[in-house]
C-alpha cells in the first residue's frame, strides 16, 4: 500500500475505452481515494457513432455529416461522463481529436503530454502501442502517450513544467490480439490481471450509458462475461482487467499475495466455482430492451 493516495490517468483512443479497458481497476483506485482522471483524445464520432453511420449508409452523400457532428460528440461525451461517473471518478478531460486522423502527430503528443505536466499523474494507463483496435486509433494514441510520457520527463520548452510520471501501463494489451492477420503478439503481452469481480454490476450499468454504440442491454452482459469473464478466466477469478507494464517493477522481495499463499491449500472445485461466478451476464436488462436472436445470420448465408 503506498504511504499516499496516488493519481491516475488514462488515456483513451475513444470515449468507451476510458472506462470499458481498465474501469474496473480505476473504480478499485477510486473507492480507495486515489485520483482518477479520464483523457478522451478522440470524439469516436467518425469511427463508431452508429446511429450517424447508419444514417449515412441510408441517404448516402445526401447525409449532411458535419450538421450533426457537434451534437454527436455532445452525446457520447456525456455517455462516457455518466459511464464514469457509475465507475466512481468525475475527471473527464476531451482533447476533441478527430477520430479518423490516425496519424502519430507532434499536436497530439503535446496536448497528452500537457495534460501529464498539469495532472501529475503517478501512473499513467495507455493503449498498447501496436494494438489496431478502433481503426488502429488505439495503436495511434498508445504511440502518442508513450512520446508524451517521455516529453513530459524532459524540460519541455519555455515555461513548461516537468512531470516524470514513475509507472506506466499498457490497458488489454492482447485485446486484438488473433482478430485480424497482422495483429501477432510480438510484444504484447499480460503481466497482472486486477480482479473486477466486485465491481462487474458497476461497469455493466457504466456500459448500458453507452447508447450511441449499442452498447447498453444485451452487448454490455455478453460482453462482461466474452471480455472481462475470459480474462477472469485465465485469471482464475470470475472477472477482471489485463495489463502490461512498460517497464519492469523493482522491488526488495519478490512479491506474493495472502490469496496466491492460500492457492497451495485451496481445493480445486473451489477455484472453478470462484471461475464460474456469473454476475454482469445475470443482470437484469434495462427497461425496453430484450434477448433478441432476430440479427442471427441464417446458415444459408455461409454459403460459399
Ligand atoms: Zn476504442
Amino acid at each position: 500500500m503506498p504511504t499516499r493516495p496516488i493519481r491516475l490517468m488514462i488515456v483513451a483512443a475513444h470515449p468507451a475505452d476510458s472506462f470499458d479497458q481498465a474501469g474496473g481497476t480505476l473504480a478499485h483506485h477510486a473507492a480507495r481515494g486515489d485520483s482518477v482522471t479520464a483523457v478522451v483524445t478522440t470524439t469516436g464520432v467518425r469511427s463508431h457513432h452508429w446511429e450517424l453511420a447508419e444514417k449515412k449508409r441510408e441517404m448516402g452523400a445526401e447525409f449532411d455529416v458535419e450538421a450533426s457532428v457537434q451534437k454527436a460528440v455532445n452525446e457520447k461525451l456525456e455517455e462516457v461522463r455518466a459511464a464514469c461517473r457509475i465507475m466512481g471518478f468525475e475527471d473527464v478531460r476531451d482533447l476533441g481529436f478527430e477520430d479518423d486522423d490516425i496519424l502519430v502527430t507532434q499536436d497530439k503528443i503535446e496536448a497528452i503530454a500537457d495534460v501529464i505536466r498539469e495532472v501529475k499523474p503517478d501512473v499513467l494507463i495507455g493503449h498498447h502501442p501496436y494494438e489496431s483496435g478502433g481503426f488502429k486509433m488505439h495503436g495511434t494514441v498508445g504511440q502518442c502517450t508513450i512520446y508524451a510520457w517521455q516529453l513530459a520527463q524532459g524540460t519541455g520548452r519555455g515555461t513548461q513544467e516537468r512531470h516524470p510520471v514513475p509507472v506506466l501501463y499498457f490497458m488489454n494489451p492482447t485485446a486484438y490480439v488473433g482478430n485480424n492477420s497482422l495483429e501477432y503478439a510480438g510484444t504484447s503481452r499480460t503481466d497482472l490481471y486486477v480482479d473486477i469481480t466486485d465491481v462487474i454490476e458497476r461497469k455493466v450499468k457504466a456500459l448500458d450509458m453507452i447508447t450511441s454504440q449499442f452498447y447498453g442491454g444485451p452487448y454490455s452482459r455478453k460482453r462482461s462475461e466474452t471480455s472481462d469473464g475470459a480474462y477472469g478466466q485465465a485469471a482464475s477469478v470470475a472477472y477482471a482487467e489485463p495489463f502490461q507494464r512498460f517497464q519492469p517493477q523493482v522491488l526488495y522481495y519478490l512479491p506474493i499475495t495472502e490469496h496466491e499463499l492460500e492457492a497451495r491449500d485451496e481445493g480445486p472445485g473451489f477455484g472453478m466455482a470462484r471461475r464460474g461466478e456469473v454476475v454482469g451476464g445475470l443482470m437484469p436488462l434495462p427497461p425496453g430492451m430484450e434477448y433478441t436472436s432476430a440479427s442471427r445470420v441464417a446458415k444459408e448465408k455461409y454459403t460459399t
